[in-house]
Formats: C-alpha cells, sequence, structure tokens
C-alpha cells in the first residue's frame, strides 16, 4: 500500500472513519478539505489542510510537500434533493473538483486514486441484484456528476497513466463501533439518523417517503453498507493499486436489502423507544429498491461487508442521536 496518502474529504462521514483505518493501518492520512460540509474536529490522525479542491496551487503544494502517493477522493457535495434545485453548484463542486485533482495529480505524477462513486450512477435499475455491468443511466444531477467523474477517471488512465478504484458505494451507515467519530450531516436527510432523532425526540416524526411501492410492505428497500467496511473496502483498494492493479470499479454493499419499514423496526428495537412516524408522499427520484451485487470486490478485492446485521449498524449510529450507549439493546 502507498505510504502517504492525500484524502481530500478527510473531515466528513466516510472519509474520517478512513482516516482512522488508515492509521490504523500505520499511515498518516494528509486531510484535504474546505470544510464546507465536514468537521475540523474529526480530522484526528494527521495534518488539515484547509483549501478548496478548485485551487489547482493549494492541491499541487500538497501533493508536493507531503511526498503524496495515492490519493482517495471523497470531498463532493452528496446530497441528491440540492442537486436537483442547484444543478450548476454540483457540477462545478463535483466536476470543478475533480478537473483540478486530477490537473494537479498529473503534474506531479500522482498516478493512483481511489474515488467514492455511488449506486445513484446506475438509476433505476432493470435487475436486481445491481452488478457492476447494469447500464449506469443516473437520474439526478448529482448521480450524473458521480458518472462523469468515473469517464474522467477512465480518460485518464489512456491519457496519462492514471489507474484507479471507482467505489460505487451504496447506502453509508453507521458510525465509528469505538464511538470516536459518527455521523454529523446538516442538514440531516438520510434514514437512519431521522429515525434515531425521531426517536429521541428530537425533530419532530419521521415522515416515511411513501409507502406503495412494489416492495413486500410498500416502503423502499435500500442495502445498508456499515461505514467501517466501506473505510476497510477503501485500504483493500488502496492495496491493490499499490501492488500494480489494473483501474477497478467496484460496488460496496452488502448484497442485502431492509425496507424503511425494517429500519424503523430496528430503531425501536434497538433503542427500546416507538418512532414516532407520519406517511408521506413519494419522495421524487427514489427507486423502490436498490441492493448492490457484491461478489465483484469480494472477488478482486476480497472485501466482503462485516459488519451486516441492521440492528448492529443502528447500534452504531445511535449514540450520535440521542440515544445513550448503555441503553442500546444491541
Ligand atoms: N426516507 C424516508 N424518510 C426520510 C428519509 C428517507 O422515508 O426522512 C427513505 C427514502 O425515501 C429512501 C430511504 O429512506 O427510500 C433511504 O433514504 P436515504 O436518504 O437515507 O438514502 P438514499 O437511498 O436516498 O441515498
Amino acid at each position: 500500500m502507498p505510504q502517504r496518502i492525500l484524502v481530500t474529504g478527510g473531515a466528513g462521514y466516510i472519509g474520517s472513519h478512513f482516516c482512522k483505518a488508515l492509521a490504523r493501518a500505520g499511515r498518516v492520512p494528509v486531510v484535504y478539505d474546505n470544510l464546507s460540509r465536514g468537521h475540523a474536529d474529526a480530522v484526528k490522525w494527521g495534518p488539515l489542510i484547509e483549501a478548496d479542491l478548485r485551487d489547482g496551487a493549494a492541491l499541487r503544494a500538497a501533493l508536493a510537500d507531503h511526498g503524496i502517493e495515492a490519493v482517495v477522493h471523497f470531498a463532493a457535495l452528496a446530497y441528491v434533493g440540492e442537486s436537483v434545485t442547484e444543478p450548476q453548484r454540483y457540477y462545478d463542486n463535483n466536476l470543478g473538483g475533480m478537473i483540478s485533482l486530477l490537473g494537479a495529480m498529473e503534474a506531479e505524477g500522482v498516478r493512483q486514486i481511489v474515488f467514492s462513486s455511488s449506486c445513484a450512477t446506475y438509476g433505476t435499475p432493470e435487475a436486481l441484484p445491481i452488478a457492476e455491468t447494469a447500464p449506469q443511466a443516473p437520474i439526478n444531477p448529482y448521480g450524473r456528476t458521480k458518472l462523469v467523474c468515473e469517464w474522467m477517471l477512465r480518460d485518464a488512465a489512456v491519457g496519462w497513466g492514471l489507474r484507479s478504484v471507482a467505489l460505487r458505494y451504496f447506502n453509508a451507515a453507521g458510525a465509528d463501533p469505538e464511538g470516536e467519530i459518527g455521523e454529523r450531516h446538516a442538514p440531516e436527510t438520510h434514514l437512519i439518523p431521522l429515525a434515531l432523532m425521531a426517536a429521541s425526540g428530537q425533530g419532530g416524526p419521521l415522515r416515511v417517503f411513501g409507502a406503495d411501492y412494489p416492495t413486500p410492505d410498500g416502503t423502499c428497500i435500500r442495502d445498508y453498507i456499515h461505514v467501517a467496511d466501506l473505510a476497510r473496502a477503501h485500504l483493500l483498494a488502496l492495496g491493490h493499486l499499490g501492488a500494480g492493479g489494473e483501474s477497478l470499479a467496484l460496488n460496496l454493499g452488502t448484497g442485502q436489502g431492509a425496507s424503511v419499514r425494517d429500519v424503523v423496526g430496528s430503531v425501536a428495537q434497538v433503542t427500546g423507544r416507538g418512532v414516532p412516524m407520519i406517511l408521506d408522499e413519494r419522495r421524487a427520484g427514489d427507486p423502490a429498491e436498490l441492493v448492490a451485487d457484491p461478489h465483484l470486490a469480494e472477488k478482486l478485492l476480497g472485501f466482503r461487508a462485516e459488519i451486516t446485521d441492521l440492528d448492529r449498524i443502528v447500534a452504531d449510529a445511535a449514540p450520535w442521536f440521542g440515544h445513550p450507549r448503555g441503553g442500546l439493546r444491541c
């Protein structure tokens, strides 16, 4: 595995969990983050360079000054709804950031990158579970920015020898099992945090976005993967690139689906509290079911999600949303 790693977005949710895993593996993460969404106090395992990705001079200096050998690129805007209402902002930030980052890497001779892609690049799937060979037809600007970034990686491979692993996350969830870092989004839009907040009496009842989907209980099904598993997958991807491995694009999921009602049941079970909820309209752009075929990552990286029990995932997240760790039933 390369030694010196630049972690863009390392102050964010998944990025900070990766930094902890990287430090555990004996490396020092150099975090590059503009703190627009991340938190400086989540950067605990190495230096923080507070700068924007679109600042090419700052990026080149970061790569050169720290002798960076590989980049793990998390930094991006990642709210689907916001991407629909503010599309240029998403293209500017996510594509502008990637163009700037690849330019700086080419200039400084850094030729390995692990990229945060998304199952949003698939859009509404034609078949389940979703394999990497499925058509990529995103249905919102966020997903489109991630897909174009994947294309940029492929073009940079041809153009100047970049090697990359694009990791298509399904639903990142949970928090550091040791409780050191967690999920803190503002505004919070994700199901597990909102259900936990509703159970602790914060923020009003959970709005269930649609109970008339063609699924067994009528609510949407997603593949929730523990953030610590995601972090470990990035280490394996870096190891693959460091050993001279070829470019890859891989799903990261568990292969198991959970419905909104399953999540609500798990939150009630783990916290011992009811989850006040109201049925609401469907949310625009929500496919009924997204579940990964996770086998290619297992075959090519040796990665398999380990913390697949939904109650375990919810229990790790719960202390960050008003539930005392000792009171959890898991
Ligand atoms: N969801 C919901 N109420 C909420 C937030 C989410 O019913 O307040 C549903 C949402 O429609 C989707 C699932 O929960 O079916 C997961 O949504 P989330 O925003 O966590 O992740 P996404 O799948 O959109 O990336």
